[in-house]
């Protein structure tokens, strides 16, 4: 069903990026958008991370749109399932749903330049044709499995931290959980009490710092309520600390990196009394290098006598378990696989082809590129959110999305009251761009070690150098003379 406005505006994916899209072009007076979404419900990553322990580690007063405040946040870091469900009423509150076609994925984007429009083509075979296109998709949404030999020999229950099976019961069985990151020190804990055996298998240590989690008592979610600007103040406050201790996560400094070291030192003193153990969950790689995890409770688990460190290679998976390259099977009645996630970035989500035939595979060869990680040239009114580097190592990616949802209506707004045909970055200044972001990466901590931060080549496509508040103030706005202006 085509949108009958003569400005049609298409929305691809229903995530926080989507949704947020969604309400800022309401807010501007614009409502000929169709959000095409290609799961069945909205949510994104609340909707996909349920397993025991889901939780977001930036500060839910600040992981949330800044125009849908909420004061009911149950604690500082709330779940998965708490985030999942504010999604749901922002969604219900703005009446989204009237504009979003679920279980509808677009699986090729053409650029039409005589039409100044974009034709999508949905995994049912109909045609959508948007004058601008808001892509969503997220950079990371498909679950990375591992490449270990035997995997389908397994007899017992596996699944991945990204899809999980509510199904199996894990109480009283030999669990083996799989990878270190960001998933595993929210899932390991969270199952720990439940299972019979855990069984963590560590390639790499994570730096871990404290998380101070705490519940919000009833009569501060009455205050919050009652007087928002409390809530402001807390979003803002909670912003700036992030800030400040921003560069003590990217900025590659030797004395910053001390200050990390410390404090994620304290932490794991303070959990682990065992000084073998200690060094085993002890990275090598500089503070900040991976991402930094946040955690009060994942290192003190392996002090239980049911769960175990294990940091030999693993060698294969075999039909009762795990087996090492010391040679040891350890048996396991399920395996978790906290492995991550495929980078979306790397390549165009879908084959999306631009002016002149250019794909956007093509003008990624080397890397995805964008200017400000939201425009690329060669694909005229086409905005990415949560583009190219524009990720975060150490605040809220939302903070980078809502600029880029501004940036994207003030060209829209420029494009429909103009009677334009389309807007499209310039060359030039998307190449200046981004040899300046690669120049200031050279300062980062993010080139010393392994992580999905990088691509193949040791490149970084994926996360902003520097500060949040800096990132914002250059992207939030729509500067024509950045862009080729066709009428
Ligand atoms: P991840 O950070 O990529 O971690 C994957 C883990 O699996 C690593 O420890 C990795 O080891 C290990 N691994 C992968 N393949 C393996 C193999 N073949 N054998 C043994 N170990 C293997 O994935 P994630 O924990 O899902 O997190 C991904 C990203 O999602 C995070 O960085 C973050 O941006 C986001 N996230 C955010 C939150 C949040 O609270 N905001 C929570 C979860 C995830 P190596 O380190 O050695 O590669």
């Amino acid at each position: 069903m085509q949108d009958e406005s003569d400005f049609p505006i298409a929305i691809i994916g229903a995530g926080f990026a989507g949704i947020g899209a969604a309400i800022q072009l309401l807010q501007a007076g614009i409502d000929s958008f169709t959000i095409f979404e290609r799961a069945g419900e909205v949510g994104g990553t609340w909707r996909d991370n349920t397993y025991p322990g889901a939780a977001c580690d930036v500060p839910s007063h600040v992981y949330s749109l800044s125009f849908e405040q909420n004061p009911n946040w149950s604690q500082r870091y709330a779940t998965s399932g708490e985030i999942q469900a504010y999604l749901l009423d922002v969604v219900a509150k703005w009446d989204l749903r009237a504009h979003m076609r679920l279980d509808t994925e677009i699986v090729e984007a053409r650029f039409d330049e005589d039409a100044g429009a974009w034709h999508l083509k949905t995994g049912f075979g109909d045609q959508f044709s948007a004058r601008v296109v808001i892509a969503g998709v997220g950079g990371l949404v498909d679950p990375a499995y591992p490449e270990i030999p035997g995997m389908s020999e397994f007899e017992g229950e596996m699944m991945h931290t990204a899809r999980w099976n509510h199904e199996v019961d894990l109480s009283g069985k030999q669990v083996s959980v799989i990878g270190t990151g960001a998933s595993a020190v929210q899932v390991v804990p969270a199952i720990a009490p439940i299972v019979a055996f855990l069984t963590v298998f560590q390639r790499t240590p994570a730096w871990v710092v404290a998380k101070f989690d705490a519940f919000y008592p009833k009569w501060l979610k009455k205050l919050l309520a009652r007087f928002p600007f409390l809530l402001r103040a807390s979003r803002f406050v909670k912003y700036w600390v992030s800030e400040i201790r921003g560069p003590i996560v990217f900025y590659n400094s030797k004395l910053l990196s001390l200050i990390g070291v410390l404090l994620s030192k304290w932490n794991l003193r303070r959990q682990v009394k065992d000084p073998e153990l200690r060094k085993k969950l002890t990275p090598t790689f500089q503070f900040g290098c991976k991402r930094v995890l946040v955690s009060d409770d994942y290192w003190a688990t392996f002090e239980r006598s049911d769960v175990e460190l294990v940091t030999d290679t693993i060698e294969r998976i075999e039909a009762k378990g795990v087996r090492t390259k010391d040679g040891r099977l350890h048996e396991a009645d399920a395996i978790v696989l906290a492995t991550g996630f495929k980078l979306g970035l790397v390549t165009a989500p879908f084959p999306i082809i631009g002016r002149e035939g250019k794909t956007l595979d093509d003008a990624w060869s080397g890397g995805a590129v964008a200017y400000k990680g939201m425009t690329v040239a060669g694909f005229p009114n086409w905005f990415i959110l949560m583009g190219p580097n524009t990720g975060p190592g150490h605040t809220s990616v939302l903070v980078y999305t809502e600029a880029q949802i501004a940036h994207a209506i003030e060209a829209i707004q420029r494009i429909r009251n103009e009677g334009l045909k389309y807007v499209e970055i310039r060359q030039d200044v998307q190449d200046r761009y981004n040899e300046g972001i690669q120049k200031r990466m050279k300062h980062m901590v993010w080139g010393g070690c392994k992580s999905w931060y990088l691509n193949p080549d040791g490149s970084n496509h994926s996360l902003y150098p520097g500060f949040a508040a800096e990132y914002v103030l250059r992207a939030r706005h729509f500067k024509p003379a950045e862009y080729e202006i066709v009428k």
